[in-house]
């Protein structure tokens, strides 16, 4: 599903990702840790696209990207990526002035360029499977985070993406909050949606995800099951990680 070779990222000469091999398989739930620059908000969104490489490759479901590629096919091959990956971030970036449906139907009608009776019918059941079929004319000023979250994942949803990309989703939520989001997230895992999520939930790394990922200084320090990872890190730098979370 996704594969990346030898993967770096450069910013004004320093490197923050310093040659990243992963690998995830269809419907896996990998989280991705680590300490506050270990780049995982750059690994992110290199697989998205929306970071362009300083060396090595990214395959998604066999596309591919990489340096050496002509900028035309470079191109191209990042819509293609961004098409059938969805993001979803901290800062939900909703459009204020469009409704939940609105926001959830934008892409279905720009993108996909799908007629409007279409993409309303698509918008209300994702709207639906995230809980929130009462708020189809909501604008975000008058939701939740909790539930603007939870529509910015149905748009995500929406464009019916091979993978979720998840950015520290439940960090700008108030706590009575955070478990409606990450219900919605747990609901899609059981679905078979593969996802990969940078979170600070460690009940949610423990008991959703197949693999957790731990990052320090631009490398992937440790590859383990949760249980694994957590109750027996293999290593000095994830120890200290885990110790400074109490
Ligand atoms: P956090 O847990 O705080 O979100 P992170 O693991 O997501 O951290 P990144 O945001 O990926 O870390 O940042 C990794 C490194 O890259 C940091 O040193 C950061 O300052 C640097 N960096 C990220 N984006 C840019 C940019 N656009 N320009 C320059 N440096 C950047
Ligand atoms: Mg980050």
């Amino acid at each position: 599903m996704i594969k990346t070779e030898k993967l770096t990222k450069s910013f004004q000469g320093a490197e923050v990702l310093k040659g990243i091999n992963l690998q995830v398989d269809a419907g896996e739930i990998i989280v991705l840790l680590g300490p506050s620059g270990s780049g995982k908000s750059t690994l992110l969104r290199c697989l998205n696209g929306l970071e362009t490489l300083s060396g090595g490759s990214i395959e998604m479901n066999g596309v591919r990207l990489d340096t050496q590629m002509k900028p035309r096919e470079r191109n191209q091959n990042v819509r293609t990526i961004r098409r059938h990956s969805g993001m979803v971030f901290q800062q939900f970036n909703l459009y204020p002035h469009k409704t939940a449906l609105g926001n959830v139907i934008e892409s279905l009608l720009v993108v996909k360029k799908l007629p409007r009776s279409e993409a309303v019918a698509i918008g209300k059941k994702m709207l639906e499977r995230v809980g929130l079929e009462g708020k189809l004319d909501a604008y975000p000023s008058r939701l939740s985070g909790g539930q603007q979250q939870r529509v910015a994942i149905a748009r995500a949803l929406a464009m019916e993406p091979d993978v979720l990309l998840f950015d520290e989703p439940t960090s700008a939520l108030d706590p009575e909050l955070v478990g409606e989001v990450l219900d919605v997230m747990q609901q899609l895992a059981r679905e078979g949606m593969t996802m990969l999520v940078v979170t600070h939930e460690m009940a949610f790394a423990r008991h959703v995800a197949n693999r957790v990922v731990f990052m320090d200084d631009g490398q992937i320090v440790e590859e383990a099951a949760p249980e694994v990872f957590f109750d027996h890190p293999a290593t000095e730098r994830a120890r200290r990680f885990l110790n400074k979370l109490g």
